[in-house]
Parts: C-alpha cells; structure tokens; sequence
C-alpha cells in the first residue's frame, strides 16, 4: 500500500497490483487482505510454483480459493514446464470455475473392473485430437452403461460402456446411435465432436 500511494500521491492510477507468493498461505492471505485495503485489480498467481504436476495442483489450489471468493482480475500461471502448459493450465483453471467457456471439456471416470473398454487410452487421445476445438463442448466418456447413461443426459456428447457388444452413444443427452465396439472409437468421437464445433 505503500507503494500504490506514491503512484496515487502522482495522480496515477493505471496500474494493477501483484503480490505473487509461491507459499500458497502465504499469496492467498496477502491478496485477501489487498482486496479488504484498496479497489485496484489485482493480478494473482502462485509464483515459482515449480513442476507441471505439483505446480498446477498448487496454482489451481491457490487461484482456485481467490476466484471463488471473486477475488482476481487478471490470472498467471508459473510452472517449470513448456510455456504452453501454463496457458492450457490457466485456461483450465477458468473453465474449472466456469469464468470461461472454452473447448472440450471431457466428463471421464477413473475406469475399474466394470468398464467396458479402455477409458484411459480414449480419454487421453480425443483430448489430444480435440485441443484445437474452441467452442465449448461437453463430452462425456464413461466405462460402463450404469454411470455412463447417468452422465450423457448432461453433456452435449455422451459414450457409454458396452452392452450387447455396442457403446451407447446420446447428443445433446438423448439417445442417438450405437456404436460397434469393434469400430474405431476415438475416430468417431472426435468427428461428432467436429460436427458440434461446426454446427452454429
Ligand atoms: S463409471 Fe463405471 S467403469 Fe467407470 S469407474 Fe465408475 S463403475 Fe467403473
């Protein structure tokens, strides 16, 4: 505040404020209590929060609680990684908190001993075959039929585990069409998510 009023004592006021801290404690008080002294915007971030994994479970802990509370105008993201992570990190963050609607946002389960196909391996690659979608689509993939209905009536594409050898496959969560589970999945996805995208 000390230095906000030797702008304010100029007549400045284009500014904004950053205290970033890689202590998440540490960052998240310091900016509760700038939001309590003063209006300014504030740019938050968990500095040096250190490698792709631990530094996006850190950023989105720390980024997370501001926003929830409203607090944040302006976001970074600082992992030791690609500098691509950190925006697809952000990004994610944003989403997470439905601050931005941006591209696939895939609904997926851990996978067990009921599934039906490999979630994992799918997941990964229509995630992968997807990231230049920008248009906000929800897809939900699920490894069995029980849970797998339950979430496609809530998403705009939705696959299910197999029955009778077939994955059920629902848009804009109403049934649709089968699927052969010996066809070729992720193709298939990822062209329904395609339409979507192209659809206006
Ligand atoms: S959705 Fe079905 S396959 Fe996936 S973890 Fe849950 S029970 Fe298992």
């Amino acid at each position: 505040m000390h230095h906000v009023k030797i702008l304010e004592d100029n007549d400045f006021f284009n500014f904004k404020i950053s205290v970033k801290a890689s202590d998440v404690f540490l960052a998240t008080a310091s900016y509760q209590l700038l939001a309590n002294a003063c209006d300014y915007p504030l740019h938050i971030g968990i500095t040096e929060a250190g490698s792709l994994n631990a530094g996006t479970i850190k950023s989105a802990v720390g980024l997370g609680y501001l926003l929830m509370q409203g607090i944040g105008d302006t976001i970074r993201v600082s992992l030791s990684a690609n500098p691509e992570e950190e925006v697809k990190v952000a990004y994610q963050i944003l989403k997470t908190l439905e601050l931005r609607q941006y591209g696939v946002n895939i609904v997926s389960c851990p996978s067990c001993a009921r599934q039906g196909f490999d979630v994992v391996k799918i997941v990964t690659e229509v995630e992968k075959l997807t990231q230049h979608i920008k248009k906000p689509i929800t897809v939900s993939i699920l490894g069995c039929v029980v849970n797998g209905l339950g979430e496609a009536a809530h998403t705009q594409i939705g696959i299910t585990g197999t029955t009778g050898g077939k994955h059920n496959v629902y848009l804009n969560g109403k049934p649709h069409h089968k699927i052969n589970e010996n066809e070729n999945l992720i193709e298939h996805i990822v062209q329904l998510v395609e339409e979507q995208a192209n659809q206006n």
